[in-house]
């Protein structure tokens, strides 16, 4: 049976500012205890999970749709993020690799309506996240970081859509807000949302369609069999459907562990800056990408604050990730150097969060789905690398579907128990991805001063193997 309701301790765990700022300690949401049985069980209450949740319940009222979470909904990578809503059209090159062109163009344009539907659904369950349609920047904050968007601009081009708007570098500088940034182009489906009430918000409209959720009820083993349990360390629940949606610790599974490498990516922010905002100009909403393969990711927030992360910096073991994936200070401190430099106007403001998270990076920077080991009764949806926040709900409709059985849409995509590629196995990826690391590292340490990188660094940089690194393409993965 179900305990009764429980207070969190916020002291358990480091939260980033969005959960501190949206989780009000206290949950409606029960250990599991003892046994139970759904019709559908969803292991994650990320917005992976609670989308596939929330749309299974709009279509099937009648489905006993259960989530289960090792923390609190929202504690992994949803709560955590740098709330970039963004559309799949940096991707178009390597989706017309998986999927094919038509298809491609296609699951581009959906990833796009999905920012819209995520405005929609905001409105119809009144979830005031924040959204801000404030579009993305795609910048260079160096010299080597020149017109790096150039092949996806043409791309799109040459096959007759046009999702990217050139703009001149006086006017990139402009709505930065920072001289820095060279030259670069504007996506203007792109929005922004407060990650930790998107998240909590989507947790209270699936609990008022009937959606029942377990917090801080770790799934410690999956019995494959038919019907699949989930044993925690105080329940089983047993389901008729399974659909895994647990992120980077989907890097721990035998059947998904050459498909994900968990890797971290870290903020900081600022406190409410308005005055400040409004003297360098970056006023309109927009966030911000640079090019290099560790993105720098940045936006403000409705409360006036800049959000400021760096991508691709810790790489676990498996789906070992210690504490030094909730917070690290040394990388904080880089992360905070960065900011310092692309924003020197604002070197005097102080840092007052900082946080890091998981990021389940895919060998090709797209989310797969599937069946796990080919079981019916047993879905993923993970590798999401960094951009996950808009196609998560697209990714939940695929999922819906998969359990419904319906194969019409992108269910029956190229994303869907396809052939996406392959990291090799640790501990060989786990050696490797650091020692390239360390090179990308140093590289581009070297460009955002000018200097010319070592020969060596140069030459350990060039062996990032595609995907491991994030934003091999610079294709805004954070
Ligand atoms: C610092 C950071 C910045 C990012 N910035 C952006 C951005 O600006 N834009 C963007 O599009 N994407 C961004 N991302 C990625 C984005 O946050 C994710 O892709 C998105 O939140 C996907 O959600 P999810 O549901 O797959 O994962 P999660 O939110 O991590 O949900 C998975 C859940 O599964 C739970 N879980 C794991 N194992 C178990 C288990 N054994 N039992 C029970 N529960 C389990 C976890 O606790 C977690 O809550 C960022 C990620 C990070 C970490």
């Amino acid at each position: 049976m179900p305990e009764p309701c429980h207070d969190l301790d916020m002291s358990e765990q480091h939260r980033s500012l969005w959960l501190e700022q949206a989780y009000t300690g206290s949950t409606d949401a029960p250990v599991l205890s003892g046994g139970d049985h759904a019709d559908v069980a969803i292991v994650g209450g990320g917005y992976l999970g609670l989308w596939t949740a929330l749309l299974l319940k709009e279509r099937e009222p009648s489905l006993d749709v259960v989530i289960i979470e090792k923390d609190v909904c929202g504690g992994g990578a949803s709560g955590r993020n740098g709330g970039f809503v963004l559309s799949w059209w940096p991707k178009l090159a390597t989706l017309i690799k998986l999927a094919g062109e038509r298809e491609a163009i296609e699951l581009a344009q959906a990833s796009e309506h999905a920012i819209t539907e995520i405005e929609e659904a905001c409105q119809r369950y009144h979830i005031d996240a924040q959204f801000k349609r404030g579009g993305w920047l795609w910048t260079a904050a160096t010299e080597v970081q020149r017109g790096a968007w150039k092949p996806v601009v043409e791309l799109c081009e040459s096959l007759g859509v046009a999702p990217f708007t050139n703009l001149s570098p006086e006017e990139i500088a402009r709505r930065t807000g920072s001289p820095v940034h060279l030259e670069g182009v504007f996506e203007a489906s792109a929005a922004t949302v407060h990650p930790g009430y998107l998240v909590r918000g989507l947790v209270r409209a699936a609990q008022q369609l009937g959606v029942r959720i377990y917090e801080h009820s770790p799934m410690i083993e999956l019995d494959r069999r038919r019907p699949a349990v989930i044993r925690t360390p105080n329940g089983a629940l047993t389901a008729d459907v399974v659909v895994l949606a647990v992120n980077a610790h989907a890097a721990g599974m035998r059947e998904l562990h050459r498909k994900i490498v968990a890797i971290s990516s870290d903020m900081v922010s600022t406190p409410p800056i308005v005055d400040r905002l409004e003297e360098i100009g970056w006023t309109g909403g927009e966030s911000i990408s640079d090019s290099q393969l560790q993105v720098h990711y940045y936006r403000t927030t409705e409360d006036g604050r800049i959000a400021f992360g760096k991508g691709g910096w810790g790489i676990a073991l498996g789906a070992r990730m210690g504490a030094s994936f909730d917070r690290d200070a040394s990388r904080a401190a880089d992360v905070t150097l960065d900011f310092r430099r692309l924003y020197p106007a604002l070197a005097d403001v102080p840092i007052t969060h900082d946080w890091s998270g998981p990021i389940d990076r895919s060998p090709s920077g797209i989310p797969l789905f599937g069946n796990l080991g080919g079981r019916p009764h047993i879905l993923y949806g993970a590798g999401f690398s960094g951009n996950g926040v808009g196609p998560s709900r697209l990714g939940g409709r695929i999922l819906a579907d998969l359990v419904l059985g319906e194969t019409d849409g992108f269910a029956g995509s190229a994303l869907v128990n396809g052939k996406p590629g392959s990291f090799p196995p640790d501990p060989i990826r786990y050696v490797g991805a650091h020692v390239v690391r360390s090179g990308v590292a140093s590289k581009e340490r070297a460009e955002a001063v000018g200097k010319e990188p070592s020969r060596f660094a140069t030459a350990l940089a060039r062996l990032a193997p595609a995907g491991m690194i994030p934003k091999k393409d610079a294709d805004g993965d954070h």
